[in-house]
């Protein structure tokens, strides 16, 4: 099993795709949103640093993150393949985990970049609606919640994430597009990057990045 990068702008579907890599491969996902957000949510000092940026929609610093990643490799579960969501964001990122697997005699053996287009972005991220109690995630359009402000699971309340708001995600996008898309060129250069369309029916994209991986 390849280790696996999973690239796409925000919205893109990433977390989603991510789930079904987790099923069928029975490797883990390291996102560094995720440990990022739940440093957030626990006040820890990474957490505390984190927040101002991720507010915004900028990026947190790559020394930041880049200790986090490697941190998290080291753990036994990433010895057989992982799938990096989210990471590498920016060149020096990019760079920083190469060392790094070098290091360990690893390598990355695909990039996959699911794409989509800013204006569906904007669509998809805006309409995005979290549970506060128990992280259930909804969408005003495409799957409501059956009362507006409910979750249907748990009852709690439902907010949208700071960041998904339309402002930050237009800076998002923005970090993305200047950012990291040369992190795309970055592994197009070394024959590791495999261009994903990233709209139409979710069980498509699977079957394109399934078969991406196993080079069908
Ligand atoms: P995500 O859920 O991957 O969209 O990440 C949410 C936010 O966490 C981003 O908007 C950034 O502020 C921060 N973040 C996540 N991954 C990285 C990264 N690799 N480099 C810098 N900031 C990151």
């Amino acid at each position: 099993m390849p280790n696996l990068i999973l690239m796409g702008p925000p919205g893109a579907g990433k977390g989603t795709q991510c789930q079904k890599l987790i099923d069928r491969y029975k490797i883990p996902q390291v996102s560094t949103g995720d440990i990022l957000r739940s440093a957030v949510r626990d006040k820890t000092v990474l957490g505390l640093e984190a927040k101002a940026y991720m507010d915004k929609g900028a990026l947190v610093p790559d020394e930041l993150v880049v200790k986090i990643v490697v941190e998290r490799l080291k753990d036994k579960d990433c010895s057989s393949g992982f799938i990096l969501d989210g990471f590498p964001r920016t060149i020096k990122q990019a760079e920083a985990l190469e060392n790094t697997l070098k290091q360990m005699d690893k390598k990355i053996g695909l990039c996959l970049s699911i794409d989509v287009p800013n204006k569906e972005v904007i669509k998809r991220l805006s309409g995005r609606r979290v549970c506060r109690q128990c992280g259930q995630g909804y969408h005003v359009e495409f799957s409501p919640a059956s009362n507006a402000n409910k979750c249907d699971k748990c009852g709690g309340e439902l907010y949208q994430r700071d960041d998904d708001k339309e402002e930050t995600i237009k800076a998002r996008l923005k970090v993305y597009d200047e950012q990291t898309s040369p992190v795309k060129e970055f592994y197009k250069a070394k024959g590791l990057l495999k261009s994903i369309d990233g709209v139409g029916r979710m069980e498509n994209i699977t079957e394109n990045i399934i078969n991406a991986i196993e080079g069908k």
